[in-house]
């Protein structure tokens, strides 16, 4: 499960950053997913509560929104691609370059990235 190795990643970065900053509890994670990273959402909420689990993470609020993807085309366009989001089988999406209908290369949307994390810190 893709979703599995991704959250684990994520969770491991937010755990370390936490532990560096002495935190007791982390309250909400912010996550960003790239339109084609091909992520579920439902799957990483379901993730992020098992991996959560028996850490100092669990219980957290997770965020998830969407980052918008973007494709560069050899005719010069930069931009968002025309996809329909509808396609029954969403598995690759077939990204066209709106200008010219070529076959755009990404150059945005499949990363996923954490945006904040809010972390419950001790009184000094
Ligand atoms: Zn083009």
């Amino acid at each position: 499960m893709h979703e599995f190795s991704v959250m684990s990643q994520i969770v491991d970065s937010i755990l370390e950053e936490a532990k560096k900053r002495d935190a007791r509890k982390i309250e909400q994670v912010d996550l960003e997913i790239g339109d084609y990273t091909m992520l579920g959402h439902e799957q990483m909420r379901f993730a992020f509560d098992v991996l959560a689990k028996d850490t100092i993470l669990e219980g957290a609020e997770l965020n998830i929104t969407t980052r918008p993807g973007r494709v560069e085309c050899s005719c010069g366009y930069e931009g968002s691609p025309s996809v329909s989001e509808d396609s029954p089988h969403k598995v690759v999406p077939i990204l066209e370059c709106p200008k010219c209908g070529g076959v755009a290369k990404i150059v945005a949307g499949r990363e996923c990235i954490i945006r904040n994390i809010r972390l419950v810190v001790p009184d000094v």
